[in-house]
């Protein structure tokens, strides 16, 4: 898919834009494309995090890790911002990484000048549509038509055009209309963002439907995670025809972060197993979360979607007996594709024979099922009167081994 990428040929996902489609025709049916998807992470999104990192260094380093981790796309910092992102920008175009460089500018000719220039694969062009901006005089008129003259610039300069709105979601202002017009001068792809984090999945799913309905062009999603919306909206957005989702490394962003890109792939690789484990090097992701969790100094949330310590952690006796004979019963995802390990919880009140049986036959001590039985009953006791540690446990099992050798 990279080298499609590359060579400009087809589209991300696979078809030719057809700009010469009439407004309102379906475009290959409303087929979701949940197993064609490509992620848009954002580097920009996590500076904006209060902790987050900002240092060229630091920003080379997590850019090159995202590309080897196989995301398709990686949004730097507004090279407008200030003349560090507008170096920093440069420098990441330059490592000639296998992931395409994006950047935003706002609907500017000056700032599309500065953004192309700086090497990027392409430019996204966000604009405001806010009822005040409306009212302040700037209307639909005017930013069309400013809008068209940086999209023919950007194009002009061989580099990607992405539109997009500053919130979709909130104002009470119909986007199709815009959204058709920028469709119709070749946009790559439009994108609508719930900036405030105040979108529900059916929300979502509406305009996306709605939008899918009038462009052909690729469709970004972004969304924010204040009330824990950010995966199920992605999910929705995919469900409705969205081609690209922008997530971040842990979900960091501003407030409390946008999709993180763990969890949204925990829940698309139920989705879709084989393209999710041939697209991304999961076993990668861990090492990935702790470089940006290091950097940005916040530390991974116990409850993280398959790195989190008690990810993959059974305690109770019943889930451990059924997740040691058939993990599928409490797990919907295989740790091993991700390259972390399952933690069966054996020592406390809480555990059962088969944990005690399956922590024995791992320290190497064969005994009968009714010993074990009677071991588990010991350890039970134990861990009634105080809390057990691991090594506890191991010592206990291994002094009634040992015992029964006597
Ligand atoms: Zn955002």
């Amino acid at each position: 898919m990279a080298s499609e990428l590359a060579s400009g040929a087809v589209t991300s996902i696979g078809r030719v834009p057809d700009h010469t489609r009439l407004p309102d025709e379906s475009v290959g049916g409303s087929v979701p494309i949940l197993n064609r998807f490509k992620i848009v992470s954002l580097l920009r999104e996590g500076e904006q995090l209060t902790s987050g990192c900002s240092d060229t260094e630091t920003k080379i380093k997590i850019a090159t890790a995202l590309s080897d981790f196989g995301i398709e796309y990686i949004e730097l910092t507004s090279p407008a911002a200030s003349e560090q992102s507008r170096k920093d920008c440069e420098a990441i175009c330059k490592l000639g990484l296998q992931s395409k460089i994006l950047t935003r500018v706002r609907s500017s000719m000056e700032e599309a000048k500065l953004a192309c220039d700086t090497g990027v694969a392409g430019v996204e062009v966000v604009v405001s549509t806010s009822t005040e901006e409306f009212s302040n005089g700037k209307d639909m008129a005017d930013i069309k038509k400013t809008a068209l003259e940086v999209i023919a610039y950007i194009k002009s300069r061989g580099v990607e055009a992405i539109f997009s709105t500053e919130e979709g979601f909130r104002d009470l202002v119909d986007l199709r209309d815009l959204y058709r017009t920028v469709d119709q001068a070749g946009v790559t792809r439009v994108r609508v963002a719930d900036t405030l984090g105040c979108a529900t999945p059916r929300q979502v799913h509406d305009l996306v439907s709605t939008l899918r309905g009038s462009v052909s062009c690729e469709i970004e999603t972004h969304f924010h995670n204040d009330n824990m919306c950010a995966i199920a909206n992605a999910h929705a957005a995919l469900e409705a025809g969205a081609t690209h989702i922008d997530t971040s490394v842990l979900g960091i962003g501003q407030r409390n972060g946008i999709t993180a890109l763990g969890a949204f792939l925990a829940r698309m690789i139920v989705e879709d197993r084989d393209y999710v484990t041939s697209t991304y090097k999961l076993p990668q992701l861990q090492a990935l979360e702790e470089l940006v969790a290091e950097h940005a100094q916040i530390s991974v949330p116990f409850n993280n979607p398959v790195t989190g310590f008690s990810a993959f952690s059974h305690k109770a006796g019943i889930h451990s007996k059924a997740v040691l004979k058939s993990p599928s019963t409490y797990e919907i995802i295989d740790p091993a594709d991700f390259g972390v390990t399952r933690n069966v919880h054996f020592a406390s009140r809480l555990t059962g024979w088969n944990a005690i049986k399956g922590r024995a036959e791992q320290l190497g001590l064969a005994m009968t099922d009714d010993q074990i039985k009677e071991l588990t009953q010991k350890i039970k006791t134990m861990a009634d009167t105080r809390q057990l540690s691991v090594d506890d446990a191991d010592s206990i099992i291994r002094s009634y081994h040992l015992e029964l050798q006597a």
